[in-house]
């Protein structure tokens, strides 16, 4: 069982000398990240990615990709590290099993085909980070450095006064008709970061995107997604019918307990980290810092 940034644990212990086994059911390693390296602007997950590769062999690790790890499998270790990261959460919306919803891997791991007009459910990292990348074409090329300051206005601060362009922010229309939904009442993606939450929302705004929060779900039907709006949060609630011809599930994620569960069962100690230990507030940050401080006991 790997986890993406927990790769470095893997290399720290087999560095000590340990034999150390990472087994996962994908054909490479990164987990998430895998997903998160699509999105435009976070390409050196790539990097990142091969460097813990390139580790990994160094270390000698013994990688076992596409396998599904089971709690058999394991009996012959001393010591398990669970890093089998979350799944996604469940939002029980009737009608759901209509197959024009989607969830975020089906988008952005399995690259499943998404329509001209989309509606995606959640405005958390995962929510703003696939509104950013259904705004491009399928085939769209990364974004290089005159395509960014033409987008955002900024010109070369030596040749232009305060680095501003004189022709202004052209940013480039999204590529489909998206609209972001999120339950809780306020700012859309509060929960970003204070220091870069504002450029996604801009973004997004500037490439069309529609934002709306104070959204409850109601149903999904042939006609479209049904929910209920309060205006101001205090108003009397008001039922509407969005139509779309896809609609993205990014309604949170749970820890994967599964393996844990059959651990638990035969009887097996181990230690968890990252998203399968807490799904709440997950980063790379948080789970290198387990990952170091469970290296550091074992
Ligand atoms: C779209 C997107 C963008 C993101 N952007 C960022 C970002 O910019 N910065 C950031 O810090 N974080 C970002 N994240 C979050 C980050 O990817 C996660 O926090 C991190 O990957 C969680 O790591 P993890 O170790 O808990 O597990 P995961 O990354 O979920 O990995 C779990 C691994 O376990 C494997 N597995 C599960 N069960 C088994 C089994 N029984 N046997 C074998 N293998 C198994 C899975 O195949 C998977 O590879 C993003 C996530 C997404 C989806």
């Amino acid at each position: 069982m790997q986890a993406p940034r927990v790769l470095q644990r893997q290399v720290l212990l087999a560095q000590r000398g340990h034999r150390v086994s990472l087994f996962d059911r994908q054909s490479e390693i990164g987990g998430q990240l895998n997903m998160a390296k699509r999105i435009p602007g976070k390409d050196e997950f790539f990097e990142m990615l091969r460097y813990n590769a390139v580790q990994l062999g160094l270390a000698k690790v013994e990688l076992h990709l596409n396998t599904q790890a089971t709690a058999s499998m394991l009996a012959e270790f001393d010591e398990i590290v669970l890093a089998v990261g979350v799944l996604p959460r469940d939002p029980k919306i009737p009608g759901q099993d209509d197959p024009r919803v989607l969830s975020y891997l089906d988008v952005l791991q399995a690259r499943a085909s998404v329509g001209p007009k989309v509606l995606i459910l959640g405005a958390g990292g995962i929510g703003f980070d696939v509104a950013q990348y259904l705004c491009d074409a399928p085939d769209a090329q990364p974004v290089h450095l005159q395509a960014w300051q033409a987008e955002w206005g900024v010109a070369d601060p030596r040749s232009h006064q305060a680095g501003l362009a004189p022709a202004g922010p052209k940013p480039t229309p999204a590529a489909r008709d998206i609209t972001l939904l999120q339950r809780s009442p306020g700012k859309p993606g509060e929960g970003l970061g204070k220091t870069t939450g504002w450029i996604h929302r801009t973004s997004l705004r500037q490439r069309g995107v529609r934002m709306r929060s104070g959204v409850s779900y109601l149903r999904i039907t042939p006609e479209g997604l049904w929910v209920s709006t309060s205006k101001q949060g205090s108003g009397p609630q008001q039922d509407e019918c969005l139509g779309f011809d896809s609609l993205v599930l990014c309604t949170g994620q749970t820890s994967n307990s599964l393996l844990a569960e059959e651990l638990k069962a035969a009887g097996r100690s181990f230690h968890a980290v990252g998203g399968c230990r807490d799904a709440k507030a997950l980063d790379a940050k948080r789970a290198i810092r387990e990952a170091a401080e469970l290296a550091a006991c074992l």
